[in-house]
């Protein structure tokens, strides 16, 4: 089972509700990256489940097409490709 911050966890539990699945969890740099398989349910995510701490965030480097949440209090991200 995968962890996460108090501030991410409802955002894992919804991918996970709705049948996404985690291709790799994983640390980057300083901070601890899940990635998930499936475009992630940003809209909702972010009108009902953001928290003051998250920070939303979309790289479009062609090689890293993703889009993400990211805890800065607890240098957590949640990722997904952004197609
Ligand atoms: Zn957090």
């Amino acid at each position: 089972m995968v962890k996460t911050c108090k501030h991410l966890q409802p955002i894992l539990e919804h991918e996970f509700q709705r049948g996404n699945e985690i291709i790799t969890a994983t640390t980057w740099g300083d901070y601890d990256v899940v990635y998930f398989k499936k475009k992630l349910d940003s809209s909702m995510i972010k009108n009902n489940l953001l928290s003051d701490s998250i920070v939303y965030k979309v790289n479009r480097d062609p090689h890293y097409l993703l889009e993400e949440f990211h805890c800065e209090y607890h240098k957590k991200s949640i990722m997904g490709p952004l197609r």
